[in-house]
């Protein structure tokens, strides 16, 4: 019997559901409004993997872009969250 399967939204291949670290989406949730995680993304563990080397990149030109507006991190991603719902 087959499990529940996803395709990949990196490499568009058709994956058996598979384990999604707990870590790993603690750090997408810390990146990634909800919003966006919500209306997309999975991706396999390979792409996943290559992914996370960008993370800490993506991570501080989000920090420079609040530090930009003024706002903390939180208040930030709050914001973007509220601007992609709106799109
Ligand atoms: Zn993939």
């Amino acid at each position: 019997m087959r499990g529940e399967t996803y395709t990949c939204a990196a490499c568009g291949e058709a994956y058996e559901k598979i384990r999604t670290g707990v870590d790993a989406m603690a750090e997408a949730e810390a990146l990634f409004s909800h919003a966006e995680l919500a209306s997309k993304v999975r991706v396999c563990d390979d792409c996943w993997e290559a992914f996370m080397p960008e993370l800490p990149r993506l991570r501080a030109e989000a920090d420079q872009r609040a530090a930009a507006a003024g706002l903390s991190y939180d208040e930030f991603m709050r914001r973007e969250a509220v601007r992609l719902d709106q799109e």
